[in-house]
């Protein structure tokens, strides 16, 4: 950490951090990063499995490790740097001081996952503050960490610019994510109904959450009969509060479990005003 902190910087530095097990999600982050740094800045791509974001010690336990293909994937993309820090690099051990986001945290994965925000927040803003990035980028695939972040670095005043990522899917649309691989193949199969029943939603004229979340709640209940929905909610792009109707830009963001397999994915949904829906016509 120490020699990372004195590293000499003299162009731009993008970040992308991650938590390993790199996949084609990561690699389109990475390359995003590299289209920024326009080959005189320097893409650092951090790889650490942050203990205190994880709720449930089995999943920490659980989470893959594959840093050889990591490198491997990384030296491909011609990242120009890893960190990959321990743990002990990365807390002290005493830990009386963290950093808590209030507000956008009090929604979806903040209710069902207590305290990963927070731990989400203090290990970006060490991250930030040691590798000291000109801009760093974030999947929308973690839409809500996202929106997170963009309110961390405004409010901590960082002066790093956020930039976000589409989410990479499997053919099929399920988003790639280091947790697939925990899927049996029935609940594989089953899999998809979640990225088709919000595509289902993006696409519909109804107006009314209520009744697109219907939608959408029967569309992976009928498909995916192995899942259980941990939420299913539309909510305001910025602060993920829920919405009524569609009257601004929204969120139809989901949580599944499939077996003991928890997938997250999101859609944006656009909004038409009235006359712009009419210029269409
Ligand atoms: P993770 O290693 O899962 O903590 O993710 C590191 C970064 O990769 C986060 O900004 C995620 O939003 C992003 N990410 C994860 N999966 C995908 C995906 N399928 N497509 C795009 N970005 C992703």
């Amino acid at each position: 950490m120490n020699e990372m902190a004195r590293w000499p910087r003299t162009n731009d530095i993008v970040l992308v951090p991650t938590m390993g097990a790199l996949h084609e999600g990561h690699r389109e982050l990475i390359r995003t990063g590299q289209a920024l740094t326009k080959k005189k800045g320097t893409l650092i791509v951090s790889i650490y499995v942050n203990p205190t974001q994880f709720n449930d010690k089995e999943d920490l336990k659980s989470y893959p490790k594959t840093f050889e293909q990591d490198y491997e994937l990384c030296k491909e993309e011609g990242v120009d740097l890893i960190f990959y820090p321990s743990d002990s690099e990365m807390y002290s051990g005493i830990e009386s001081v963290s950093v808590t986001e209030k507000k956008i945290a009090q929604h979806l994965c903040g209710t069902a996952r207590k305290g990963h925000f927070g731990g989400v927040c203090t290990v970006v803003t060490k991250l930030f503050n040691i590798i000291k990035p000109t801009a760093a980028v974030f999947g929308k695939k973690d839409y809500q960490q996202l929106s997170i972040i963009k309110q961390l670095v405004s409010d901590l005043c960082f002066p790093i610019e956020i930039i976000e990522a589409e989410t990479i899917r499997e053919q099929d649309g399920l988003a790639i994510s280091s947790r697939n691989q925990f899927l049996n193949t029935e609940e594989r199969k089953q899999s998809p109904a979640i990225h088709e029943a919000l595509v289902a939603m993006t696409l519909s004229a109804e107006k009314q959450c209520l009744e697109l979340i219907k939608l959408g709640k029967s569309i992976i209940e009928t498909k995916a009969p192995l899942s259980k929905i941990d939420y299913l909610e539309i909510v305001d792009r910025q602060t993920m509060e829920p919405m009524q109707t569609i009257d601004r830009a929204a969120l139809a963001a989901v949580a599944v479990f499939l077996g003991n397999t928890r997938l997250i994915d999101n859609i944006e949904i656009n909004y038409l005003s009235e006359n712009s829906a009419n210029l269409q016509r």
